[in-house]
């Protein structure tokens, strides 16, 4: 782990049973999660050596930024913090087919908080169950105080076919649009937690989407080879949807009815049917949208099988004018949706 002048030093560090200096704290709390990766030297040297990879595949890299206020709110356990930090690194991991490998780390926390040894553990803790889970290791990282709010940049790594990643822009005219899991519980979530919907029978389910997204890091790599284009959707459906119309340079059309929703998302709209909007553009669903032939029909329902993962055919690609159209029921387009997405709180 790199040691930067801007971090809290040792001698800055507070004394006492709570507190440490930037040293203990890599060797003490960020060092073990490195020990799967021998390259990664312990966090004793300035960089990590990537493991040498088998011919034919390649590196895969995304970074994303996650800062209280904006994708999580401050006093939220730190552990879920850091695995949803993980997490939305390894849905755009899987987004492009690829197998996650490792990732770094940039924590920035605000000065007197630096040595809040029960909070750092906390989130060293969080990543530790998510390395376990999803068999990855930390190859480096940094920290450092700021004025600023909390922020955690995670880079990760993954493995992919080096002339078969999925991207957003081979979706072909006539393909079909499917959707993993069920889309806008995280949304509902966020408003469950800011007390705008009361209801006790879905706070768990919902609430656990907002938290800890469900990377599809086994469907991804399972698409390679099937799936002519996807994406994961961290924006909400219309948005991102939008992201592989422009791509591909089709129009893709989806059937509102069509759509996967949850027990609890069902339970919510029976009593506000209003809630349903968030199914098209609540942000942090953390599913695939990806696009296939409708050849590849019974081969994506043999993966959906095989891997126990719901996915659902919701609209078809076109070729019109680039953009996305959602039909209602009686096969009207529904407006209003096109400035539509996610909203950072
Ligand atoms: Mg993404």
């Amino acid at each position: 782990m790199v040691r930067p002048t801007d971090s809290v030093s040792d001698a800055a560090a507070s004394p006492g049973p709570v507190s440490f200096g930037e040293f203990e704290r890599i060797d003490r709390i960020f060092a073990p999660l490195s020990a799967g990766a021998p390259g990664a030297f312990g966090l004793t040297d300035d960089a990590a050596l990537l493991p040498e990879l088998p011919p034919g595949q390649a590196w895969t890299v995304t970074v994303d930024a996650l800062v209280a206020g904006v994708h999580f709110l401050a006093d939220d356990p730190p552990d879920l913090i850091a695995r949803k930090a993980l997490r939305c690194n390894l849905s755009d991991l899987a987004a492009m087919g690829a197998v996650p490998a490792g990732y770094t780390l940039a924590l920035a926390l605000p000065r007197g908080m630096e040595d809040a040894v029960p909070w750092i553990e906390q989130f060293a803790i969080g990543l530790g169950q998510d390395q376990a889970e999803f068999g990855i290791h930390l190859f480096g990282g940094d920290s450092v105080s700021t004025d600023g709010p909390i922020w955690a940049s995670i880079t990760a790594f993954g493995t992919v076919s080096g002339d078969r990643p999925l991207r957003r822009s081979g979706a072909r005219p006539g393909d079909d649009i499917w959707v993993s899991g069920t889309l806008g519980d995280a949304a509902l979530g966020l408003l469950v937690l800011r007390g705008q919907i009361l209801r006790d029978d879905v706070t768990e389910s919902l609430v656990g989407r907002y938290h800890l997204p469900h990377p599809r890091v086994s469907l991804g790599p399972a698409l390679v080879g099937t799936a002519h284009a996807a994406l994961d959707i961290s924006d909400g459906l219309v948005q991102d949807a939008g992201h592989i119309a422009r791509r591909s340079g089709v129009a893709i059309e989806i059937e509102a009815p069509s759509l996967p929703l949850s027990q609890a998302m069902i339970a919510c709209i029976d009593s506000d049917p209003d809630l349903l909007h968030h199914v098209l553009v609540g942000g942090d669903d953390y599913e695939l949208l990806f696009t296939a032939a409708p050849e590849a029909r019974t081969a994506i329902e043999e993966i959906a099988a095989r891997l126990g993962v719901r996915l659902t055919r919701i609209g078809t690609a076109r070729d019109e004018t680039a953009g996305v159209k959602v039909l209602d029921r009686h096969g009207e387009t529904l407006g209003g949706l096109e400035r539509g997405g996610w909203t950072h709180a």
